[in-house]
């Protein structure tokens, strides 16, 4: 065999080494730390709130008299599907869906929801064009355009519901909480949940985790809120006992 084709043939062996070493190593922790998670099971969780279980992934659902309310839209079109008929709800009776990012975990049901009006924070669009990524080459992507950005401290009423969009960033560039009806908190993918005291994001997955840790500050402090609920470590419902020791 020709030398020069030899090479070559060794340096396109050694790249595809080296690129399946990378990925194995990414769905080794990506799948280690998915396991550790704890979300809650699909079911009503309050006078008016649901939680849909997606794997390792809740997104939420809030009834008023005009429709549903979600708080993210899942990971799996299909399981979202399924869990959505076992409360007996339609996904067009989905009025608003707020992302608390967009992480391909969030969204991947927003095409069920056709009646809804889709809210995102705006520095959240950094992570759609490209201006921030998590991976080199990789953009996060929902399947809408007609999205309504939000900015920090934004008060949206939907309904009998106030929404107070409060921005977050680090997990992602743009991720919000948003603080319902003033006492329920949900913080998507900011904070981890143990023993029902805030914990740290998990950093393998954060685009910026020293902001993060900042950003877990900035909601210990806000008057009013009981519950917090999280994406993957489910729900704290002393929300004092929970910031209480928080440290950064
Ligand atoms: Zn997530």
């Amino acid at each position: 065999m020709n030398k020069i084709v030899k090479r070559v043939l060794i340096g396109i062996g050694i790249f595809v080494g080296i690129v399946a070493i990378v990925v194995g190593v990414f769905l080794y922790k990506f799948s280690s730390e998915t396991s550790k998670m704890t979300p809650v099971e699909t079911g009503k969780i309050s006078e008016h709130g649901y939680a849909i279980k997606d794997e390792f992934v809740n997104m939420y659902l809030i009834k008023d008299s005009l429709g549903y309310i979600a708080i993210d839209a899942g990971k799996d079109l299909k399981i979202i599907e399924t869990e959505l008929q076992k409360l007996n709800i339609k996904p067009e009776e989905v009025i608003a869906v707020f992302l608390t990012h967009t992480d391909m975990d969030h969204v991947a049901g927003i095409p069920l929801f056709t009646n809804a009006k889709l809210y995102m924070a705006r520095n959240e669009e950094k992570m759609l064009n490209g201006e921030k990524q998590k991976m080199p080459g990789y953009n996060n992507s929902i399947s809408r355009k007609d999205y309504i950005l939000l900015d920090d401290q934004q008060i949206v009423q939907i309904g009998k519901h106030k929404i107070n969009c409060i921005l977050t960033e680090g997990h992602t560039s743009g991720s919000m909480c948003y603080q319902v009806n003033e006492k329920n908190l949900f913080t998507g993918d900011i904070l981890s949940l143990h023993n029902g005291k805030l914990g740290h994001s998990v950093k393998f997955f954060d685009l910026d985790h020293d902001m993060t840790t900042k950003s877990i500050s900035k909601i210990t402090n806000i008057p009013n809120v009981e519950y917090i609920l999280t994406s993957h470590w489910g729900i704290s419902k002393d929300y004092k006992y929970a910031v209480k020791d928080w440290k950064e």
